[in-house]
C-alpha cells in the first residue's frame, strides 16, 4: 500500500537551486509515495515550495530533507500541529463496486483496481460496462477483437483469448504460406501462421470488428481510426 506524509506545523522551509528562498510560517508539508514533497501555505492551490519526484528524501523527526541534482529543499518543522502517514492510491474513474468489499473500483491507466484488493489489467481499448458478471459480481467490459466481445473483468473468471479464439482461430490463412493463422497471446492478442517459427508471419489483432475482405486475401477491420487490414502495411485498397 503507498502511503503520504502528511506533516502540519510551524516550520521553516529552505530551498536551494534554480532560485534560493527562505520561508517561514503554519504549513503544510507532504511527501509523496513517489517522493514528491510539496509544502503549501494558507492561500492558493499553488506549493510555496517543492520538489518532484526528487533522486532522495528524507524524513526525521524535525526535517525533511529533498534532493535532486543541484536542488535541495529542507523543511525544519519548529512545532507539530499534525504528524501521520496515511494511505494513498490513483485517483481514477468511478467504475462500480467490488464485490468482496464493497469499495467503489477505479478504472486509472490501463486497468481498474480496488483500493483494498486487487488490480486487473484491462485490454486494450476496453469499455468497462455498468452490467456485472453473474458468477463474480465484477463489472463486466466490452472489448473489440474481431467481433464485439463482452467479458469479466476477471481473466480467471472468464477468459476473452478463449472467445476470441472461439471465433477466429484459423479463420484466415497466412498470405507468405498459406498455413492457418492462429490466435496467439504474446503480451497482446495476435494471429500468427501455424507454421512458426518456419513462417514468422504475425499480425497484431485490430481492435476492431471484422467487416468484409481486404484485395490482399486478408480480412478488414472497422476500427476507431477507420477500416484498416489486418496488415497494417498493406496498400491494397
Ligand atoms: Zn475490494
Ligand atoms: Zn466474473
Ligand atoms: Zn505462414
Ligand atoms: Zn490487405
Amino acid at each position: 500500500m503507498s502511503e503520504c506524509t502528511v506533516i502540519v506545523g510551524r516550520c521553516t522551509t529552505t530551498f536551494e537551486g534554480a532560485r534560493d528562498e527562505h520561508q517561514h510560517g503554519d504549513v503544510l508539508v507532504m511527501v509523496k509515495p513517489d517522493n514528491t514533497v510539496l509544502v503549501h501555505d494558507a492561500a492558493g492551490y499553488q506549493p510555496v515550495a517543492w520538489l518532484t519526484r526528487p533522486e532522495s528524501v528524507t524524513v526525521t523527526d524535525g526535517t525533511v530533507a529533498a534532493r535532486d541534482g543541484d536542488q535541495h529543499l529542507e523543511v525544519e518543522v519548529h512545532d507539530t500541529h499534525v504528524r501521520d502517514r496515511y494511505p494513498t492510491s490513483d485517483a481514477g474513474i468511478p467504475v462500480g463496486e467490488c464485490p468482496d468489499c464493497g469499495s467503489t473500483l477505479v478504472r486509472s491507466g490501463g486497468s481498474v483496481s480496488c483500493p483494498s484488493c486487487e488490480s486487473y489489467s484491462l485490454p486494450r481499448n476496453a469499455t468497462v460496462l455498468e452490467e456485472t458478471c453473474v458468477d463474480c459480481g465484477l463489472p463486466r467490459i466490452r472489448v473489440e477483437r474481431g467481433a464485439s466481445f463482452v467479458v469479466c473483468l476477471d481473466r480467471g473468471c472468464e477468459s476473452l483469448d478463449e472467445r476470441v479464439r472461439a471465433a477466429f482461430d484459423r479463420e484466415w490463412s497466412c498470405p507468405e504460406c498459406g498455413g492457418d493463422l492462429r490466435v496467439l497471446r504474446r503480451g497482446g492478442l495476435l494471429l500468427g501462421c501455424e507454421e512458426y517459427p518456419d513462417c514468422e508471419t504475425g499480425f497484431a489483432f485490430p481492435d476492431g470488428t471484422h467487416e468484409g475482405n481486404c484485395g490482399c486475401g486478408l480480412p478488414l477491420f472497422e476500427t476507431p481510426t477507420g477500416q484498416r487490414c489486418l496488415d497494417s502495411t498493406c496498400t491494397v485498397e
